[in-house]
């Protein structure tokens, strides 16, 4: 897939758009007040691979805050700012690696300028958010938003930011409709060369959400348009970061974790298939390394999949076989089945996976070497 070749923008050392790899990001749920919560799960946020966090700083008490938040923080700090100019200057002081505003709510020019001043003054860029419910009215078209008018929209923000000599921006034109951002972001994607931030906005729950998600980011990804990317999950925003990630794997640009593939099951299943396939996902979610393992139901399809897989099982009748690279190498009850792959998978990883050749999987195909 051919990437469009964007502008590279640093963030706090990470780099998004040029060569870089398609990152992910996420945004915290807590009260940014609260330093401790949100410190605590944007350590579970980066624990899952997260690579940009962004934090939601409505008042002054949220920059105070700041600090704390980010003390020793191995990934870049994004406060989100609204119709307070003085909290961005702040939120700058207080050492954030990079802004999302709306221009267009932030004040009259003189405002952005002092923004825009402060923000060049310490090298971070500023995302233009343009969201499709916030959208100027002058630009809707019988009262309808459309992609003319959210691509009109960010650069009209876009000119005014380059008038004032600031070029280090990040664009995003969300929408929870899925068509209308996927024909913003193609729009806006021939007049700039600006990275672009996108995500389907107010997915849905988790189900839901994921599923719009990886429809219209997939589209724009496909198209080798997005340099990172959020999902927009009502949820623990973990989950935002293990669904980006399953969507930049499918279409092959990242990798993390480890591949698992599970059939569906059907008349033939004799094991409960379901529950060990969660057992299994369970237990190898905190591990990251290029292994494939395969949880088949029956022997038709089960060790054709599992002999591509480093480690798999087929299940049989009450029981199941376990496989290593293809090979049958035992028998084991299905009570037994989730502990014996799991050994295997130990066996694997102790003996030195990449000396044994294994990793059918591969290895990150973008890399990441701009994390900080
Ligand atoms: S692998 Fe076997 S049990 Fe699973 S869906 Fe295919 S035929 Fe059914």
């Amino acid at each position: 897939m051919k990437r469009r070749k964007s502008r590279p923008v640093n963030l706090g050392g990470f780099i998004v758009g040029g060569d870089a790899p398609v990152s992910v990001q996420s945004m915290t749920n807590t009260d940014t007040r609260d330093a401790a919560a949100t410190r605590k799960q944007i350590d579970s946020l980066v624990q899952a691979g997260c690579e940009i966090v962004r934090v939601a700083v409505p008042d002054l008490e949220a920059v105070r805050a700041l600090p704390v938040i980010r003390k020793d923080l191995s990934v870049p700090l994004v406060a989100d700012i609204h119709f307070d100019h003085r909290l961005a200057l702040a939120a700058i002081e207080a050492g954030v690696d990079g802004l999302r505003i709306n221009p267009g709510n932030i004040g009259g020019h003189e405002r952005v300028a002092a923004v825009v001043k402060a923000a060049a003054g310490r090298n971070i860029p500023i995302r233009i958010g343009v969201n499709a419910g916030s959208l100027e009215k002058e630009l809707l078209q019988d009262g309808q938003v459309t992609p003319q008018a959210m691509t009109e929209s960010a650069l009209r923000h876009v000119r005014l930011l380059e008038n004032m000599g600031f070029y280090e921006i990040k664009i995003s034109l969300k929408a929870s409709d899925v068509p209308l951002m996927v024909n913003a972001y193609r729009m806006l994607a021939q007049k700039v060369d600006y990275p672009l931030h996108i995500g389907v906005t107010e997915a849905g729950t988790p189900f839901v959400g994921s599923i719009k998600s990886s429809v219209g980011i997939g589209i724009l990804l496909w198209e080798g348009l997005g340099d990172t990317v959020r999902v927009s999950l009502t949820g623990d925003p973990v989950l935002e970061v293990r669904a980006a990630y399953e969507i930049l794997k499918s279409l092959g640009l990242r990798r993390r974790g480890v591949e698992l593939v599970s059939c569906p099951t059907c008349g033939r299943t004799q094991i409960d298939l379901v529950r060990i396939a969660e057992q299994v996902e369970e237990r190898l979610a905190g591990l990251d390394m290029p292994l494939k393992v395969a949880v088949m139901g029956c022997v038709v399809n089960g060790p054709g999949e599992a002999r591509h897989a480093d480690v798999g099982i087929a299940g049989g009748k009450g029981e199941g076989l376990l496989f290593r690279k293809g090979q049958v190498i035992r028998r084991v009850p299905e009570n037994e089945l989730v502990e014996e792959l799991m050994k295997e998978i130990d066996n694997i990883v102790i003996g030195g996976y990449r000396n044994e050749g294994f990793g059918n999987a591969g290895a990150d195909p973008a890399g990441n070497s701009g994390g900080s």
